[in-house]
């Protein structure tokens, strides 16, 4: 299992995927890391623009409720020093003035001076007549029973002047310590709203101000159902408020909430945003981002898949060939052994054979009729053939079995050695063989080398022409990046056609009759040759002589 494995993984095919994989993991990873970075900044921005936005409109609520208190204390003050809430506008010049005070302080809407009682004695804009009870209102109320100098109303709805106002309410108090009555400024929402619609976080968000009570005195924008409404239930004063005056949170409608407490004069004020301009821009960006990562790694993979077919087929086929090649090896490597064992194994019965036949001849010789002694020489003519055969062969296939030992060997010399056992051949046919005076040193394995040069040599003797006295000549030029030997007679020559063949195993051109030969010596040439790297070949043209060429890898280290 573990091979089949690994086999899978070091596939190209695997390689790829897993390069992908990761490629896509990693662009993934990188884009999400990205996106949730981008994501934080952008939250954070926007939560930023929601806390200042929430401190620019506590102080502007603070500073509109501060201008609201000083018409209000003035109001109070005029009261206390007539003697009066009605004697303090009783002239007027005494009620120009205040009007225009009131004037002077955008913020506050209104001024209604109430009674001990809780009877209006004057009203600035004049909605509630002189002697109308305002007993009900949670300013008068308040401020009546006591216990505080200051009050908050709760929001209302003015239908004469169609606007919205809270009450920010004072206590009279004369100078003996007696109760005179109320004074109270409305403050107007709409100066509020006007300040927080120039507010830039403005576009998508709520604002509010409350009472720590949780009573709303104004939201915005402007909503006709704030009146009367408590948000004593809202998360902000269940959850938040109690564990820190500021703060920020996000809501069951995901949008950011960021609230101060105005504690003073126990207020909250409040602004929840929806995504706002950051996070839209932000979602345009991951969207962005998202589209191109997803793009390439879509293009990476399709280039891949691509690259994975032609590289799968590609691995398949070389995969195939190595496997053809090794079955190739080892079929060779077979028979190889095969011929080896037959022909050492052949030569033990053979030699019987052949010492009884000889024994038989020089036994018998003349005593049975001619005829038997004809039969019995053809017999020992035969028999020595095939171990000459059998001989060549077991050579042949040591050639193939064993490897070279190759080392830097003097080409000279293994020429010689091939001379001195050719001597007798020589001699025999009166041959003039010539030898280039230089040779090089070649890498080759000694034994080997000499063998070849022999077959060449001899076979340059052997194919002679009647009509000419052998000649032989054996030379050697550079071949570039190896040397080029040749052996040259001046022999019968041989038809261009067979110039393939005759390296075959038992390719032989003549009949034993006119030329011995078992067919095995160039094919033994050839083997040699090859198996030290190089290549042979023949030139030749019938009547005129033969050259054999064979090349020879340089000795690395060449010794002068
Ligand atoms: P053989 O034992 O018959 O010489 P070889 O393998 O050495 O076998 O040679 C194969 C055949 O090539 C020979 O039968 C001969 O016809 C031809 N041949 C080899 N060398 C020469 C040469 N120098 N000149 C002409 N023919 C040659």
């Amino acid at each position: 299992v573990g091979n089949s494995w690994r086999r899978l993984l070091f596939h190209p095919k695997g390689l790829l995927a897993v390069m992908v994989v990761s490629c896509g993991f990693a662009g993934n990873v990188t884009g999400g890391v990205l996106i949730w970075r981008d994501y934080s900044d952008s939250r954070r921005q926007t939560e930023a623009a929601g806390r200042e936005a929430a401190h620019l409109f506590e102080e502007h609520v603070d500073r509109a409720i501060d201008g609201a208190e000083l018409v209000a204390l003035w109001f109070a003050e005029r009261a206390v020093a007539d003697g009066g809430m009605a004697r303090a506008v009783a002239t007027p010049g005494a009620r120009a003035s205040l009007e225009a005070m009131v004037r002077a302080v955008p913020a506050v809407g209104n001024i209604t001076l109430v009674d001990a009682e809780g009877r209006v004695a004057f009203d600035l804009g004049g909605f509630h007549p002189p002697g109308t009870s305002l007993v009900d209102r949670d300013w008068v109320a308040a401020l009546r029973d006591g216990g505080r100098d200051g009050f908050i109303g709760k929001v209302l709805f003015d239908q004469s002047r169609g606007s919205y106002s809270f009450t920010a309410a004072r206590r009279v108090i004369s100078a003996d310590g007696s109760f005179l009555g109320v004074v109270g400024a409305a403050v107007e929402v709409g100066y509020l709203a006007k300040f927080f619609e120039s507010l830039p976080a403005a576009a998508d968000s709520t604002l509010g101000i409350y009472r720590l009570d949780g009573e709303a005195l104004a939201r915005l924008p402007l909503r006709i159902d704030d009146i009367d409404r408590t948000m004593a239930g809202d998360p902000l004063f269940v959850e938040h408020l109690s564990q820190s005056p500021d703060g920020s949170y996000s809501d069951q409608w995901s949008r950011l909430v960021s609230y101060r407490t105005v504690e003073s004069r126990e207020l909250v004020v409040w602004v929840a945003q929806g995504d706002g301009e950051a996070m839209a821009q932000w979602r345009q960006r991951s969207l962005r981002t998202a589209l191109v990562l997803g793009a390439m790694f879509a293009v990476t993979a399709a280039l891949s898949w691509l690259l994975a077919g032609r590289i799968g087929r590609e691995y398949e086929a070389a995969a195939q060939l190595a496997q053809v090649n090794l079955d190739l090896k080892r079929s060779n490597a077979d028979l190889e052994q095969f011929a080896y064992i037959a022909s050492h194994d052949l030569k033990e019965p053979l030699r019987n054979i052949a010492s009884y036949v000889q024994l038989l001849q020089r036994r018998y010789h003349g005593r049975l009729d001619p005829d038997a002694d004809a039969f019995i020489g053809y017999t020992v003519e035969g028999v020595r053939r095939m171990q000459t055969i059998i001989n060549e062969l077991l050579a042949y296939s040591r050639i193939g079995t064993a490897r070279p030992e190759l080392a830097p060997v003097q080409a000279g010399a293994t020429v010689s050695a091939a001379l001195s056992a050719l001597k007798n051949v020589i001699a025999e046919a009166q041959a003039v063989v010539e030898v280039e005076s230089k040779l090089p040193v070649v890498m080759a394995d000694g034994p080997q080398l000499t063998s070849l040069f022999q077959n060449l040599i001899g076979n340059g003797l052997k194919y002679r022409r009647d009509d000419a006295r052998p000649e032989v000549a054996v030379g050697c030029e550079d071949g570039g990046s190896q040397w080029l030997f040749h052996v040259r007679d001046n022999g019968i020559g041989i038809d261009p056609q067979y110039h393939e063949q005759i390296f075959e195993v038992f390719k032989r051109l003549h009949a034993r009759d006119r030329y011995s030969g078992s067919g095995i010596g160039l094919a033994i040439c050839k083997r040699v040759v090859e198996r030290h790297g190089g290549r042979i070949w023949v030139t030749s043209e019938p009547g005129k002589g033969s050259t054999f060429w064979f090349t020879m890898n340089k000795a690395e280290a060449p010794d002068a």
